[in-house]
């Protein structure tokens, strides 16, 4: 009894392969089993539609071999035509030993992918997909994939590459330095940085216009890849400035050589439409094999370097080492003192007489020249400090703070009842181009019979000022003498004497300091004492430091002479003993 109930109840559940055909029948996916006999056992419905219109052929018991004759004889599948034969072998073929997946591209543009499923008995259980939106999925994907690439690779090449001269840009040259810098230590690589910028090229670019100036600076670009082998990093790092990498694993690799010869190439003229253009360069080298030295560092040194070549004149380059290093800090250091406000009261003055050249023992003027008195590097030179004053844009406030000094001064001996004379006052060109220098000289009492200004001639070569010439019209209302100093050393001598005319010229050193041995020089001196006294204007001969030379410069015609031999600059507590012994003996 219980055995003919589970029997019952395996029929039960038992399908049948008509309720099996009909349930396959709703799946939308065409479903296959063929037996070890390679006859179909059972498929569904979308198995069939593959045989449209023949679906009536594809039952249970038909088989995979007559199916497949089928299809090339009602032209079913495009593959076939032309090789039956060969077609139905290899669809057998792909029945009995084809991958378990395969996937392919149907007539119809789908997308279709065949599960093929072997059982150990002989069955084969085939499904088949339509993957089309997938495929279509994926290959937008891609293309996506492939758009933010081409986007990327635009974006890098804006980012990285100078848009002029197609050149790497700072950006690019500080990725390709570091990378650079990565392979040092394991290739035992020497890097050299080289830093270039040049010389008049904002006159070209305004003189010629912007096209000459973008033409020209391609021009650079290309003779620096010319003057290096292919594996030199070349860039523009904006404006007119360039860089070149090196690297080499020669110990004695020819930087320094390499750089002159560029150098060379770089000042050759360039002509442009009718014109021939010629440029001064400055270079600033950075050699180092430590690893550890970032790029921005090695940049920064070079950086370094050329600026103090550009201190220089002419073609100059610059190696950075320790002793530029040690100046760097040295005036890194002044430069924080300064700006801390260390000069208002460690600035002194040193007072050197200024003598009559017929009569030395007479001392009609002084010149006041300023001292930094360091707490620890001692008394340091204006040319050693004023620099860095000027570079901080401060020339104003320390020559302000001098004349205070010296008008302190000049009450001072006056109130010791000493002889004073007449105190000649530097005034820097930075403050004659001050808007403010009017109203800082309205806001002091300045005696105009003990006090005049020098001015430095080359006030006037770099540009035409109104500032400067408003300047120089307030100081002649103020009645205060104006001398010109260190006549004769720029281009502009002979105008500066119309604009800024002056009481008084002092003929630079170089000029006068030669006279006793130079026909050339005498020349000179008698020249412009001529041309001075023809326009009314007496003559200070500076740097006067033996009697040959006094008794030559009283020849020919200059009216006071200034000098070691009368007297070095001195402080003001040395002075007046300084004036009481050329009062004593005559000189010359
Ligand atoms: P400068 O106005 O032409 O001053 C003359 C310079 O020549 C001084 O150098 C002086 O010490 C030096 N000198 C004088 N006689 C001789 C000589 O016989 N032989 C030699 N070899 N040198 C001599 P110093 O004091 O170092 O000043 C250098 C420059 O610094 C000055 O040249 C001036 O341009 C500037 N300077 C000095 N003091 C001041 C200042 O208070 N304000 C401004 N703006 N500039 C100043
Ligand atoms: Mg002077
Ligand atoms: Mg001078």
């Amino acid at each position: 009894m219980s055995s003919e109930l589970d029997d019952n109840h395996k029929a039960e559940a038992a399908v049948s392969l008509g309720d099996l055909t009909r349930f396959l029948g709703a799946v939308p996916a065409p479903f296959v089993v063929y037996g070890p006999d390679e006859k179909i056992i059972v498929c569904n419905a979308a198995y069939q539609r593959e045989y449209h219109p023949f679906e009536d052929r594809v039952v249970p018991g038909v088989s995979h071999t007559e199916l497949q004759w089928l299809k090339v004889e009602q032209g079913l599948d495009s593959d076939a035509i032309g090789r039956e034969e060969a077609f139905v072998q290899a669809e057998q073929d792909r029945h009995k030993h084809g991958p378990n997946i395969e996937e392919w591209e149907d007539d119809a543009g789908r997308f279709m992918r065949l599960f093929r499923e072997r059982l150990p008995d002989g069955h084969v259980i085939g499904m088949r997909f339509d993957i089309t939106d997938l495929r279509l999925a994926e290959r937008e994907l891609q293309d996506k994939n492939e758009r933010l690439k081409s986007t990327q690779h635009k974006l890098e090449a804006v980012a990285f590459i100078d848009d002029l001269t197609q050149l790497s840009n700072r950006r690019g040259a500080i990725r390709a330095l570091e990378t650079l810098v990565a392979r040092a230590e394991e290739e035992k690589l020497h890097i050299g940085v080289v830093l270039y910028d040049l010389n008049g090229f904002k006159q070209i670019n305004d003189g010629f216009g912007h096209a000459a100036g973008d033409a020209l600076l391609r021009e650079i670009g290309a003779r620096l890849q010319n003057a290096f082998d292919s594996d030199a990093i070349v860039a523009r790092m904006g404006g007119d400035e360039f860089l070149v990498t090196l690297a080499s694993r020669e110990d004695n690799f020819p930087f320094q050589q390499l750089v002159d010869q560029s150098m060379e190439k770089l000042s050759q003229p360039f002509v442009f439409m009718d014109f021939t253009l010629q440029l001064g360069v400055n270079a600033g080298i950075a050699i180092e094999s430590c690893a550890n030295t970032s790029a921005e560092s090695r940049i920064a040194k070079a950086d370094m370097a050329l600026h103090d070549a550009k201190k220089r004149r002419g073609n100059i380059s610059r190696q950075f080492d320790e002793k530029l290093r040690q100046k760097i800090e040295f005036e890194t250091r002044l430069r924080q003192e300064i700006l801390s406000g260390v000069l208002a009261t460690q600035t002194v003055l040193h007072f050197q007489p200024i003598v009559d050249a017929k009569d030395p023992t007479s001392v009609p003027a002084a010149e006041v020249l300023v001292r930094w008195d360091h707490p620890e590097f001692g008394l340091l030179a204006p040319g050693v400090f004023f620099p860095v004053v000027e570079a901080l844009r401060m020339a104003h406030t320390l020559d302000e703070i001098v004349l205070d000094l010296a008008l302190g001064q000049i009450t001072k001996w006056q109130s010791m009842g000493q002889h004073v004379p007449k105190l000649s006052v530097n005034i820097s060109p930075q403050r004659l181009l001050d808007d403010g220098l009017s109203s800082s000289l309205d806001q002091r009492i300045i005696p105009k019979d003990s006090v005049s200004f020098e001015i430095l001639e080359t006030v006037f070569s770099d540009r035409a000022d109104n500032t400067l010439q408003w300047n120089l019209d307030r100081l002649h209302d103020s009645g205060i003498e104006l001398h010109i100093d260190d006549y004769g050393t720029s281009h502009s001598s002979i105008s500066s004497l119309l604009l800024i005319r002056p009481k008084r010229i002092k003929i630079d050193r170089q000029f006068c300091a030669r006279v006793a041995q130079s026909k050339e020089a005498r020349d000179i001196v008698r020249l412009t004492v001529a041309l001075a006294k023809s326009l009314g204007i007496s003559v200070t001969a500076e740097g006067v430091e033996d009697f040959e030379t006094a008794e030559r410069l009283a020849g020919l015609g200059c009216d006071m002479l200034q000098g070691y031999l009368f007297g070095k600059p001195c402080p003001a507590t040395a002075f007046p003993t300084l004036l009481h012994g050329l009062s004593g003996e005559k000189i010359a």
